[in-house]
């Protein structure tokens, strides 16, 4: 039985992969409900998709999931996890690289929150190397990416990255 806690799950999911749907539905599992939380403009990158692009990519491929909400947000994101009155904050982890920064935004978002916990979820080794960077640099040399993303997503992105002409 899911505890009754709402979990907010945030990021810039541009695009979302396959990655960040198994952290978020095995969250689902795990908690009553998760709030996944799409951030508009991130602050230090600029990004691929627009916001709606975004969350219809998102709302598409969770609309299997009764207990999952997709919303967007710019704000704090412990206001925005307030606003859903969720007392954890769900992040996947995928490698040790990852560990520094989520180290400290869980600790100035504690500072900021204590009443709000951060949970980690490992990545599943399937997923430990998938980025949406890594998804958009394969693309653009027109590598494949059918089983990384959503199927929506992989149509989207083969019209924004047409295949390259050989070069002679
Ligand atoms: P990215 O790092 O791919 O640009 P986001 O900024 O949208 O993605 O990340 C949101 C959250 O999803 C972060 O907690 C990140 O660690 C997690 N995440 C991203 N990719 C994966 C993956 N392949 N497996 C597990 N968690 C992931």
């Amino acid at each position: 039985m899911p505890s009754k806690v709402t979990a907010i799950c945030p990021g810039t999911f541009d695009p979302v992969t396959v990655g960040h749907l198994d952290i978020i539905r095995r969250g689902a599992c795990k908690f009553q409900s998760v709030i996944v939380g799409l951030i508009e403009e991130p602050l230090r990158k600029q990004t691929l998709f627009t916001v709606e692009e975004r969350l219809e990519f998102l709302r598409d491929a969770l609309s299997d999931q009764p207990n999952v909400v997709v919303d967007h947000f710019n704000m704090l994101v412990v206001d925005f996890a307030r606003k859903w009155n969720a007392t954890v904050i769900l992040k996947g982890l995928r490698a040790i690289s990852d560990f520094d920064y989520e180290f400290s935004m869980a600790q100035l978002n504690r500072k900021m929150a204590p009443e709000i916990e951060t949970v980690f979820m490992m990545a599943s080794p399937e997923h430990s190397f998938l980025s949406s960077s890594g998804v958009k640099e394969i693309v653009a040399f027109g590598g494949p990416v059918l089983d990384l993303v959503p199927p929506a997503v992989a149509r989207k992105l083969a019209e924004r990255f047409p295949v390259r002409a050989e070069r002679n």
